[in-house]
């Protein structure tokens, strides 16, 4: 009988994460609970049981993308979703070294969080529009004049 064995794709893509990985001695890589760019300590964190996924590779891009723009800090919500944005086409163009594609569904369905999240901070919980932002941590409502908190995110984080 003559059986051929499918080729292990797991094993590549956890390949292609590790050359990733050491084409990048700039920076520190780390096992995290999520995937994440750390700017003060130089670090990029990923989740180890996703290094054999196609979302992972990609997780791994964006947050490459994060650090080979330099992005350090923000300072208001609107900027994240700038940075997110930027950081997706970044991790686009360090893919085709990599010959590899990341589905744009995937990036839209991350930016459409992100808007989500964004939304959801902004709307007035006594009158329900939706507001400015007038510092990174506060949000004032041009309509009731209400004023409220919100803690700052500051870094991206790919979960
Ligand atoms: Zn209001
Ligand atoms: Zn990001």
């Amino acid at each position: 009988m003559d059986v051929t064995l499918p080729p292990n794709n797991n094993m590549n893509k956890n390949s292609l994460f590790n050359s990733i990985i050491s084409d990048h001695p700039q920076y520190s890589f780390k096992p995290g609970s999520v995937f994440h760019w750390n700017p003060t300590l130089n670090l990029i964190s990923y989740q180890q049981d996703k290094i054999d996924k196609d979302s992972g590779v990609w997780s791994l891009l964006h947050e490459l993308g994060h650090a080979t723009l330099d992005h350090s800090r923000y300072y208001d919500d609107f900027q994240l979703l700038i940075m997110e944005s930027s950081a997706w086409k970044q991790a686009q163009k360090l893919s085709k070294m990599y010959d590899v594609l990341i589905k744009q569904s995937y990036i839209d369905q991350c930016l459409d969080g992100y808007r989500e999240w964004l939304h959801q901070r902004s709307k007035c919980n006594e009158c329900g529009t939706n507001s400015l932002q007038c510092s990174p941590s506060k949000y004032h409502c041009h309509s009731c004049l209400n004023v409220w908190s919100v803690t700052p995110l500051n870094e991206c984080k790919q979960g």
